[in-house]
């Protein structure tokens, strides 16, 4: 009963997370994009990130004709965490998709260190943004590739190092042939926890400069969870992060919280401040800690809408 609201307003985009999630994150770890208006301009530069430090400014953004966000403006210091939290459809994932520009902003501009995303190379710039999304991309392939992936210079010594943080390396021990085992499609099939390990282990060996997680809560036990939100933490610490979450306390700690809200940031605070601001992040923490008893009624009518 304690996540009794929530699940209503995600409700009908959860089959269509999955899929979202899934392409969004073969395509940011390196396949190209299928999208052609997105492409290095003539005369792009590699991509020089400094501090890590991230700006939107005053960005509009349309799939198509209606408009997804609107005035978006931030700017973020290098190191930072950012959480990034708001009812289903607000934009949250469209957001963080126009920083390696999976799509380019409609007005406005995303730069990374004062550079214009649109002005630096693909490779340069999708090199330096590690994502971990909530249904990690295997493809057919060993282990070793799997962790490898795109990371062209990595030698087997840094595979298991990476493999050793993200906690895979016991597991992928015991596989029929270890790190050469065959995973993916035809391979050998990976419970959900052991997939996100080694998408986990991928991003540490890539060590990019800024991270962005899409909640990994699908397909994992509590325990396997807990080590895994353990290790991102510890390899969030120094890298601007930016976290996409569906429960609050994942970002609870955050040094600071977007709020976004029918594709405008709404509230922009750190918890104890948003709390009390009193508004609508207030109320999704009174529903997911069960105090639903305290939520204003026009909260409840547009829940439950
Ligand atoms: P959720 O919490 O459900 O993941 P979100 O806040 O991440 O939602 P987005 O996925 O960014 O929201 O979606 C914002 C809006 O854009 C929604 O109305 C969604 O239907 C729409 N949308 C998302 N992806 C596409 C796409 N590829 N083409 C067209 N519209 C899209």
């Amino acid at each position: 009963a304690q996540q009794f609201l929530w699940p209503i307003l995600r409700l009908g985009d959860v089959v269509d997370d999955y899929e979202r999630a899934k392409a969004a994150g073969s395509r940011v770890q390196g396949v190209l994009s299928r999208d052609p208006a997105v492409s290095d301009r003539p005369d792009a530069s590699a991509l020089e990130v400094t501090n890590g430090a991230v700006t939107y400014d005053d960005v509009r953004f349309a799939y198509s004709r209606e408009t997804v966000l609107s005035e978006i403006d931030f700017a973020v210091e290098g190191g930072t965490t950012v959480g990034v939290v708001g009812p289903t459809g607000a934009g949250k994932s469209t957001l963080l998709k126009l920083l390696p520009r999976l799509y380019d902003v409609d007005d406005g501009a995303v730069r990374i260190d004062g550079q214009d995303v649109r002005e630096v190379t693909l490779q340069s710039l999708r090199k330096s943004i590690g994502y971990v999304s909530q249904e990690p991309f295997l493809f057919y392939g060993t282990v070793a590739e799997n962790i490898r992936y795109g990371t062209f210079d990595a030698t087997k010594d840094d595979i298991e190092e990476a493999a050793r943080r993200a906690q895979a390396h016991e597991f992928i021990e015991n596989l029929p042939s270890e790190y050469d085992t065959l995973v993916g499609e035809r391979g050998v099939k990976l419970s959900g926890g052991q997939r996100q390990r080694l998408a986990l282990a991928r991003t540490m060996l890539k060590d990019p400069a800024i991270l962005v997680l899409d909640e990994a809560t699908s397909a994992v036990d509590t325990e396997t969870e807990a080590i895994i939100q353990d290790r991102l933490a510890e390899f969030a610490a120094n890298r601007t992060t930016f976290v996409i979450a569906h429960r609050l306390s994942t970002v609870r700690t955050a040094d600071r919280i977007l709020v976004l809200d029918d594709g405008r940031v709404v509230e922009d605070g750190t918890h104890e401040a948003l709390l009390e601001t009193d508004g609508l992040y207030a109320n999704f923490w009174r529903v997911q800690t069960g105090d639903i008893a305290s939520l204003p009624q026009e909260f409840l009518e547009r829940a439950l809408r």
